[in-house]
């Protein structure tokens, strides 16, 4: 099913489920000189930016940055909010990244209550990209910028025109008000947005998983990571980053976003650190993603959206490294994952 609707009935639609649902949106933000767009609940539809991918993903809906734990038994979760949140326009990018989440916080094994309280508080409405930013790759990852099935409604935008494709009929009552769209007129935006996607001068041939052994090995790690400054920023930023640790502070525990590129990240109480240099915390980032996830997960915890190499201080570019990754791999003769 399509809805379509204009400007003006896009806005008198989200005033509506604003009566019902917290509105969560991507919207511009002004850190000192710097104008940035970030998800974060807005209070009118007019706040709104759909214009480029936002520089934040929207992770911290799902796993907040700082989060209290109310209750100091497995599995109790957080604060209840009875009101659940519509997430609007998010894309492929981070649509994918939380596949990479789910995977670990609603793993078979283990359910982590508080994730899971979050995910079914949260109804997302996926937004294709109309053009990518130079540092996005997601389409080198097998990614489809344009069109994604994983989230229920999926929103295309061409000028003043607002095409709604809903893949899962339960949440079409969130439509309602509007009228029927032309599936041929969403079909041309796909093809045209398909084609001006389809040039795409980052190609990679690596196989996945990363084959452990001998990339974990390689010798080029130390030359790659040597102007990493561990601060972090890349796992910050990273949609698919979910490292945590947990604090307590007068008798009240939390868990907040931690990072592999942190030297304290796995610093032993003895003192003893099994990570000891940055290069080997460097690694661990990009073997997490492209080789241990793959293996245990089927799934690079990796989407290409380029927020890592757009917000890293010294501009360490993950996409060269796997370039680097690819050229060992295909001197060492084409070694075969697993
Ligand atoms: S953002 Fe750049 S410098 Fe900072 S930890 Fe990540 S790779 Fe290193
Ligand atoms: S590693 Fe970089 S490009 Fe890949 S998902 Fe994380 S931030 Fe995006």
């Amino acid at each position: 099913m399509i809805k379509v609707a204009n400007s003006e009935e896009l806005e008198q639609l989200l005033n509506r489920l604003s009566q019902d649902y917290k509105i969560a949106a991507p919207v511009v933000k002004r850190k000192g000189r710097k104008e940035r767009i970030e998800y974060e609940y807005i209070d009118s539809p007019g706040e709104i930016t759909l214009e480029r991918q936002p520089d934040s993903s929207p992770k911290k809906f799902f796993l907040p940055q700082n989060e209290r734990m109310e209750v100091e038994v497995a599995g109790a979760p957080g604060t209840e909010d009875k009101q659940k949140t519509i997430l609007f326009g998010v894309r492929s990018c981070d649509l994918e990244a939380l596949k990479v989440l789910d995977d670990v916080f609603l793993d078979d094994n283990y359910i982590d209550a508080y994730y899971q309280q979050h995910r079914e508080n949260i109804i997302i409405i996926g937004l294709s990209c109309s053009e990518g930013k130079p540092s996005c790759f997601c389409g080198t990852l097998g990614i489809d910028p344009v069109k994604n099935d994983s989230a229920p409604i999926f929103l295309y935008q061409r000028g003043d025109r607002y095409y709604f494709k809903v893949y899962d009929e339960e949440y079409a009552y969130l439509l309602e008000d509007l009228p029927e769209g032309d599936e041929g007129e969403l079909a041309e935006i796909v093809e045209e947005r398909a084609a001006s996607f389809a040039e795409n001068n980052f190609t990679l041939d690596l196989p996945v998983p990363l084959p452990e052994e001998t990339t974990f090995s390689a010798p080029f790690w130390g030359d790659l990571a040597e102007k990493c400054l561990g601060c972090g920023v890349c796992t910050y930023y990273c949609p698919t980053c979910y490292c945590f640790g947990f604090f307590w502070e007068q008798g009240e525990k939390s868990r907040c976003w931690d990072s592999c590129m942190f030297a304290s990240f796995t610093k032993h109480a003895s003192g003893h650190n099994p990570r000891r240099s940055q290069d080997q915390r460097y690694r661990q980032r990009v073997m997490h993603k492209y080789s241990y996830h793959p293996e245990n997960y089927g799934r690079l915890a990796c989407t290409g959206c380029g927020r890592c190499l757009d917000n890293c201080p010294v501009n360490l570019d993950i996409r060269s490294v796997l370039k680097t990754v690819e050229s060992y791999l295909q001197e060492k003769g084409g070694v075969k994952s697993g």
